[in-house]
């Protein structure tokens, strides 16, 4: 119980989970070389000893007891500044496993069906508080066919269903894609995809369960080399994070860990928290990339010797304006509240779908925009090793110089960013993240048809018009 040290967190996955990654069973994902930068990642957030980063990383529960952050409830908007500065320093393990915040924004709608799924959520949560457990979130289903319903696909578990139900608990079948991190957390968080009908309530389930449980199969992949320096791969090796792909082949959940089980008409209610956290914490990573666009923008064009150039100084306008709006995008959702009737606040739900469209609608463009100004060593630049080489390193000194107080191992370290954060390995990642993470582009547009105050708009079109007056 209580704070987990980095030696705890990594002793705490040794549980026998189901592992594979490249056809290879992994018995031990703690003494593997494909986790190691991710578990490296993923245990900083456990660094409670540096005096700084525990104020940031941990608060004080209302029970009196030190948990991590990421377990607040938010109850002012003092809290939720506090939340995103945590997930501007945390990992992305962190940012999953904030899937808590998801399920009790929507408990006391659970309650008011079945309060059994509203006790279990708070069980749940203080459980992995009180044990600083991690955890993944698992919504996207396989899906097949899109143009079909759960139900009418090819196979029925397509998407995750309930396919038996017992005195003790349910029994599910199906997979879950693209699953950050769930190799390396605790608790598995299942939610619906998208909102089911009646049609589909073996359908409607949600549930958490242990990552070890028995028929959880996690196959992983990543987007960046097992091996890297963070020289060469300064992005990657903060950020790298294994993708699961996990079978849930005849998985018993006991009721005491269901959250949902065929109630479809609460499945919207699940999307749309879950929608809403995860939009949120995508927003907060898109303040900090895009603020770091701008300032490598700046700094390749100065290194380059084209600091009064018109047209580099409008393109950086362009990552400036991109970046200025995205900070009051979030800004404008943090200070606008919206509460829970049991007084849990979240972001602005139509601030927050804005923004991430914003976002994500006009990341490639801005990408475009960082290599336009940075030239072909994006891609091209040698290696760490090269530099370092008495053979080669002297010709990259002097081939690479640009002015005199333009250091060369800063230049390189300002090209490997660009590259690694836009052209590379973590950039491939992001580039698909940016659209997909929370939903692709189509779910923030539905989200801002139906949060936006149309009566409103439309009165004053209408007064406009002369049809009523102003
Ligand atoms: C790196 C990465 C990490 C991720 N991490 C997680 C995670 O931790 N947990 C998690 O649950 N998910 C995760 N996702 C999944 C992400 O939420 C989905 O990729 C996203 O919701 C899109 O779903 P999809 O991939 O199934 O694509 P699709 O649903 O096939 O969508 C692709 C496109 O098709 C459109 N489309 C979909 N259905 C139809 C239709 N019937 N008719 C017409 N057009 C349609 C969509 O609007 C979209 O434009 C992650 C994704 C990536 C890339």
């Amino acid at each position: 119980m209580g704070l987990k040290s980095k030696q705890q967190y990594f002793e705490s996955l040794k549980d026998g989970r189901e592992v594979f990654w490249g056809g290879e069973r992994i018995e031990d994902v703690t003494t593997h070389p494909k986790f190691k930068i991710p578990l490296d990642v993923a245990a900083a957030d456990y660094n409670y000893d540096d005096a700084d980063a525990r104020d940031v990383l941990t608060y004080t529960t209302e029970e009196g007891t030190q948990a991590n952050r990421i377990f607040q409830i938010p109850r002012s908007s003092d809290d939720l500044m506090a939340r995103v500065e945590l997930y501007k320093h945390a990992s992305i393990i962190s940012g999953t496993s904030g899937v808590f915040m998801a399920l009790l924004g929507i408990e006391d709608q659970l309650r008011a069906v079945k309060p059994m799924y509203a006790d279990n959520i708070q069980r749940i949560y203080k459980h992995a508080r009180d044990n600083d457990l991690r955890a993944a979130e698992l919504i996207t289903d396989a899906k097949g066919d899109r143009s079909r319903k759960a139900h009418q696909q090819d196979d029925p578990d397509l998407y995750l269903r309930i396919v038996e139900r017992n005195d003790k608990g349910i029994v599910v079948r199906g997979a879950k894609l693209h699953i950050t991190g769930a190799a390396i957390v605790h608790e598995l968080v299942v939610m619906p995809t998208k909102t089911m009908n009646a049609d589909e309530a073996d359908y409607a389930v949600s549930f958490s369960v242990p990552a070890n449980t028995p028929g959880v199969k996690m196959i992983n992949r990543n987007f960046a080399p097992a091996e890297l320096n963070e020289f060469d791969y300064p992005a990657s090796a903060r950020f790298s994070m294994p993708e699961s792909f996990i079978v849930f082949d005849d998985v018993f959940v006991p009721w005491d860990r269901v959250f949902l089980a065929g109630e479809y008409e609460l499945s919207m209610a699940f999307a749309l928290s879950l929608g809403l956290w995860e939009r949120t914490a995508g927003l907060i990573e898109a303040m900090e990339i895009s603020q770091v666009m701008v300032g490598l923008a700046q700094l390749v064009t100065e290194q380059q010797g084209k600091g009064r150039n018109p047209a580099a100084l409008s393109t950086i306008a362009e990552l400036i304006c991109y970046a200025e709006t995205i900070r009051m995008g979030m800004e404008h959702a943090c200070t606008n509240l919206e509460t829970t009737p049991s007084g849990m606040v979240h972001p602005n739900v139509l601030a927050v779908n804005v923004a991430k469209y914003y976002y994500a609608n006009n990341y490639h463009l801005m990408v475009k925009n960082l290599h336009d100004l940075a030239g072909g060593l994006v891609m091209t630049l040698p290696e760490e090793a090269d530099l370092r080489s008495n053979e080669v390193g002297g010709y990259l000194r002097k081939y690479l110089h640009t002015k005199d107080d333009v250091d060369i191992e800063v230049r390189m370290r300002v090209y490997n960013l660009i590259r690694d954060l836009s052209a590379d390995a973590y950039g491939g990642w992001q580039q698909v993240v940016s659209l997909q993470a929370g939903g692709g582009l189509f779910a923030q547009r539905v989200m801002m048809n139906r949060s936006y105050d149309m009566d409103a708009a439309r009165e004053k079109a209408l007064a406009h018009a002369g049809v009523v007056s102003a």
